[in-house]
């Protein structure tokens, strides 16, 4: 049996859902030591980049070049985003999806090492509806 978590839907306390693309699902990460940190999940469990099916290759790309604009709209103060697909942890793959501001805890460095801060759930609650509502106004 497959144990891999990212195969399956993630619940509460972990990564919450905001939407899903054609080639992957888009959670809210669980941290939010960068505000809108975002993941995005791949929806085969392949291990890294190297096995991606060359059909998804471009669809991958364009979910998350629009997921990059949706975030500059939603948070306008964002300087710069650094996307990520490392599969240390999970191997499974996926990318990491991070805003980050001039003067952020590790401004002109990598976001790793970073503090994990949960926010209440109120407080992701309000992210994700921002994010979605920027999603639905271009559906
Ligand atoms: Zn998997």
């Amino acid at each position: 049996m497959n144990s891999c978590r990212f195969c399956k839907p993630l619940g509460d306390g972990d990564h919450q859902f905001i939407k899903r693309f054609a080639c992957g699902n888009l959670y809210l990460n669980k941290s939010q030591h960068y505000y809108g940190y975002l993941i995005y999940i791949y929806h085969k469990h392949v291990k890294d980049f190297s096995e991606i099916d060359e059909a998804d290759l471009l669809q991958v790309h364009q979910d998350l070049l629009y997921i990059t604009q949706v975030v500059k709209r939603v948070f306008p103060e964002t300087d710069l985003i650094n996307i990520a697909s490392l599969q240390n942890v999970v191997r499974h793959l996926h990318w990491h999806i991070i805003p980050r501001r001039e003067g952020d805890a590790n401004w002109g460095g990598p976001p790793w090492p970073h503090d994990k801060i949960k926010l209440s759930q109120e407080e992701m609650n309000k992210i994700i509806q921002r994010y979605q509502e920027e999603f639905n106004r271009d559906n």
